[in-house]
């Protein structure tokens, strides 16, 4: 048989389908999604973001080669910083500090046996307690970096942008008739009455954005940008002092 299949069926590229034992003698790099439990309007589901990073990190270990020794995509940490979102049920925030400690915590014990981590961002509101993990993890030494799922003239929340991706990587999830356009204003217009009354305070349905001019044609495009991006960033791998993949 030939022996490069039975070396994929062997070592999975997914941690979670991996054993032990298949990674005893192996040093791999770990891609880590990390998403949000947040409300994203009336037709997008409360994990909206895990599944953008998820789908992303997929594809990232997929272009990379992924198996036991060379790249592995972790489960998802599904909850991240949401304050902005607090007060629409479904929501659930566990806020800068945690999960900066979280994500610390999560590397210090992995890097035991990995050799690089990457972690890969689909929310904004995550980026303080990512830079601030990620700093302080390679202050101690440890060779870690992170990058956002991020891709030209997207918008805010809910909109254009996260909804054609859905369209795309999730369509069944999509209420597709439920779609509204939220506030369309530019993000730094908001961001005062945001941070006074988070994002309640601009929009009662929680969009920033349109969704209603999104496709999947859009969300196949926009994605691609996504993955491309964050290739482009591991393959330099040229990380700031807070981590972040240049
Ligand atoms: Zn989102």
């Amino acid at each position: 048989m030939n022996s490069a299949y039975d070396r994929r069926v062997a070592f999975p590229s997914k941690l979670g389908d991996s054993t032990s034992r298949q990674l005893q003698n192996t040093s791999p790099a770990l891609v880590v999604p990390v998403g949000s439990t947040e409300q994203h309007g009336p037709h997008l589901p409360l994990d909206t973001d895990t599944r953008i990073a998820t789908a992303v990190a997929a594809a990232l270990v997929e272009r990379l080669g992924g198996s036991a020794d060379h790249w592995l995509v972790a489960p998802a940490v599904g909850y991240g910083a949401s304050g902005e979102h607090e007060g629409f049920p479904g929501t659930i925030s566990i806020g800068t500090p945690v999960l900066a400690e979280l994500l610390v915590e999560f590397a210090r014990s992995a890097s035991r046996w990995t050799s690089r981590l990457v972690f890969v961002n689909g929310h904004g509101g995550n980026v303080d307690a990512l830079r601030r993990a990620v700093g302080t993890l390679r202050y101690e030494g440890r060779d870690a970096g992170w990058c956002s799922c991020s891709s030209s003239n997207a918008d805010a929340h809910a909109g254009h942008t996260e909804t054609s991706v859905l369209l795309h990587i999730s369509p069944g999830v999509v209420r597709e008739d439920q779609r509204v356009p939220g506030n369309r204003a530019p993000l730094s217009e908001l961001m005062p009455e945001m941070l006074r009354g988070g994002v309640a305070a601009v929009s009662s349905l929680g969009v920033l954005g349109d969704p209603t001019t999104a496709t999947a044609e859009e969300g196949r495009r926009i994605f691609a940008e996504m993955v491309d991006a964050c290739l482009g960033r591991v393959i330099r791998w040229a990380p700031d002092q807070q981590g972040m993949l240049r």
